[in-house]
């Protein structure tokens, strides 16, 4: 898990993603100061959830917004495939796929120990991902959905640093 993911898990029981009056604002009014755009930050905030665990009901409507998202692009682009599948699939891949060599660390273990190679892992380069499918469609999520993660942890931990002097 990154810095940011721990601090946030162990936050998390602490702070509260939605409003709290009077004292504090709330995640999604730092993601508006940030100048996104209403339903980016809607994304964001359900794809920050989703990543660490959220309920089922989020990560359907995270699917339905990135398979409106999608299908926008694949029209424009004239892209061949199912919108929902590939959404689907591009979740699956972000929070779940491991590249085999390595477990998802990155880093192979020395033969005949224990311990983890200081070199990147040679089959996923260090990512602890396998090769992603490639499919332009595919390629256009997955960035999207980074990007939106990475908007939401800055955001989230610049809040939480304010609030509790991380
Ligand atoms: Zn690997």
């Amino acid at each position: 898990m990154s810095k940011i993911a721990e601090r946030y898990s162990s936050a998390r029981t602490t702070s509260n993603l939605k409003s709290e009056p009077r004292t504090r604002a709330s995640a999604a009014d730092t993601l508006a100061a940030a100048g996104m755009a209403g339903q980016t930050q809607a994304d964001a905030l359900l794809m920050w959830s989703v990543c660490f665990g959220g309920k089922t009901s989020q990560k359907l409507a995270l699917i339905d917004s990135l398979t409106h998202k999608l299908t926008q692009h694949m029209f424009r682009r004239q892209l061949p495939g199912d919108p929902r599948q590939i959404a689907k699939a591009v979740l699956a891949y972000y929070l779940h796929a491991r590249c085999d060599s390595c477990d998802g660390v990155g880093f192979q273990i020395v033969p005949h120990t224990i311990t983890r190679s200081d070199e990147p892992c040679p089959t996923c380069g260090g990512s602890g991902k396998p090769h992603p499918p490639a499919d332009e469609a595919f390629t256009w999520l997955h960035s999207w959905v980074s990007k939106l993660i990475s908007i939401a942890g800055t955001s989230i931990m610049r809040k939480m640093e304010s609030q509790m002097h991380l």
